[in-house]
């Protein structure tokens, strides 16, 4: 019951951009790579503990990303992913850079009103930037549709592992769409001294997945006061990492209360309300003024 009240003094809106969930039969196995395959069913990644997770911490909307890690389960994995949205959770497409006709696959998302579209390149297996997917991403720019794509190592370095130079490459075959760099475009996924987030144009954001649980809080303040909070998003990378705990990375960071606005929803919001999947209860404009505790 307190915790009610505190997520109604707060009133602030939050939108994670960031989460995973799976068909029941498949949950457990999605928990292998952190060795949770035999957690207790409240824990596994399915919709109703998704949607539980969201009640406690007063999430109002949460983006699943599915991850087609190969070219054969295009079809099933989008399927699910469409079938499982609900009012308050919706669906990126997950697209495998080498399905048998990736154009006719990116109309199908199109066609399944899919929010955005994900990638994963090290479990996918594929070089994001490679020339050879110039035709896949100018038909995405063309379609409009959002990216968000997992950034650094996926817990072991593989020769797949994009960052934010290979987006350099990405952005000239698809220079006008929101491209989201998850895991603070890397930075918590192996830090890189390579790489950096510097030039980088407007339409280039970063999210804040698996932060809390990797990075101390300075650093994660450090990047994102280089890289500017009107380009970071709120993810949790559930079931991976906790909703909670990510909130509260950007609650007690140093930032104003506007610019936690910013990235607990606003930025979302923005990219969301563009591509007409912002829900009519989340309002961008006449928002009033909130405090975040
Ligand atoms: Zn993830």
């Amino acid at each position: 019951m307190e915790e009610r009240q505190d997520e109604q003094r707060m009133n602030c809106r939050i939108i994670d951009i960031h989460t995973h969930i799976y068909p029941v039969a498949l949950a457990r196995r999605a928990m292998e790579v952190t060795g949770h395959e035999n957690d207790d069913f409240k824990k596994l990644p399915i919709r109703e503990n998704l949607l539980a997770r969201m009640r406690e911490a007063g999430v109002d909307l949460s983006v699943n990303l599915p991850v087609v890690s190969k070219p054969q389960n295009q079809g099933e994995v989008n399927r699910f992913a469409k079938e499982a949205a609900r009012k308050n959770i919706i669906s990126f497409g997950g697209l495998h850079p080498d399905c048998e006709n990736v154009i006719e696959e990116l109309e199908k998302l199109k066609d399944m009103e899919m929010a955005g579209i994900k990638f994963h390149p090290p479990f996918q297996k594929v070089h994001l930037d490679d020339p050879k997917y110039e035709e896949m991403w100018r038909k995405i720019n063309q379609l409009g549709f959002p990216v968000l794509i997992h950034m650094g190592t996926a817990r072991i370095v593989r020769p797949y592992d994009l960052y934010p130079s290979g987006i350099r490459k990405i952005l000239k075959f698809a220079p006008d769409i929101p491209i989201i760099m998850a895991h603070m475009g890397s930075f918590c996924m192996m830090k890189n001294p390579d790489e950096d987030l510097e030039n980088l144009p407007e339409n280039v954001f970063i999210d804040t997945a698996m932060s809390a649980e990797l990075e101390e809080a300075g650093e994660f303040e450090k990047i994102t006061r280089r890289f500017g909070t009107k380009r970071v998003l709120y993810g949790s990378d559930f079931p991976y990492g906790t909703q909670k705990a990510a909130i509260a990375r950007i609650k007690d960071s140093s930032f104003t209360d506007s610019e936690k606005e910013d990235m607990l929803w606003r930025n979302a919001a923005k990219i969301l309300k563009a591509v007409g999947k912002l829900p009519e209860n989340i309002e961008l404009q006449n928002f009033r003024k909130i405090t975040i505790k």
